[in-house]
């Protein structure tokens, strides 16, 4: 029997970065457990996600495809306070909810939690944010491993789920009410 989606899973970065051309690390060890991807996709984790993925699962490794990109650990993002305008639309597409502010007020980067996935780049309006090396001084000290990422990522998940769920019950709530009010008005028309 091959390996399981879960223990694949075990062996990638959880940054979530979907580079590997997948919705995120879960998806494609699902592709790689039913054999239809090939295992040198996530620059991530690079050479070394690759060797333990080809031990896994009895394949030969391969070079980092680099139609996926080329191997990015150590990267965290970067927000310039200077031009930032506080619109938090950063906010929402961080997988691991590293990045701080409120609406109308400067956004800033917890260093020790970003993985450098790059999700939160392309959605700033204004540009001002990018990816540098992590600073030397955080680099032994709080890196961020698989497993705080796979767990900060179901938090994030879980939050998200939570405001939907909120905001869906507070639209049904004004439907209800304005249905409720037309009722009244064509009962006070009628003659
Ligand atoms: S970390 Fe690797 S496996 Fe996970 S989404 Fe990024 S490229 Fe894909
Ligand atoms: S701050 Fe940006 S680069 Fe860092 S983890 Fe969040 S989305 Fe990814
Ligand atoms: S998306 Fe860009 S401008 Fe908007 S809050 Fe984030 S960093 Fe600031």
């Amino acid at each position: 029997m091959g390996a399981s989606a879960q223990d694949i899973d075990a062996l990638l970065p959880q940054t979530q970065c979907t580079r590997c051309g997948f919705e995120g690390c879960r998806p494609y060890a699902e592709a790689l457990a039913a054999g239809t991807t090939a295992l040198n996709r996530c620059p991530p984790g690079g050479a070394h996600t690759i060797t333990a993925l080809a031990a896994l699962l009895d394949r030969p490794a391969l070079p980092l495809d680099p139609a996926c990109g080329t191997e990015t650990a150590g990267m965290v993002a970067v927000i310039d306070a200077a031009r930032c305008i506080g619109c938090a639309r950063c906010l929402p597409p961080c997988p691991v909810d590293a990045i701080v502010g409120a609406q109308r007020q400067m956004h800033t980067v917890l260093e020790d939690l970003c993985t450098g996935c790059e999700l939160c780049i392309a959605p700033c309006p204004v540009d001002c944010i990018s990816l540098q090396a992590r600073p030397a001084s955080a680099r032994e000290s709080v890196v961020p491993t698989p497993t705080d990422n796979a767990a900060r990522y179901a938090a994030h998940v879980t939050r998200q789920a939570a405001r939907e769920a909120e905001r869906l019950a507070l639209l049904a709530e004004r439907k209800r009410r304005a249905t409720a009010r037309v009722s009244l008005l064509k009962n006070e028309r009628a003659p």
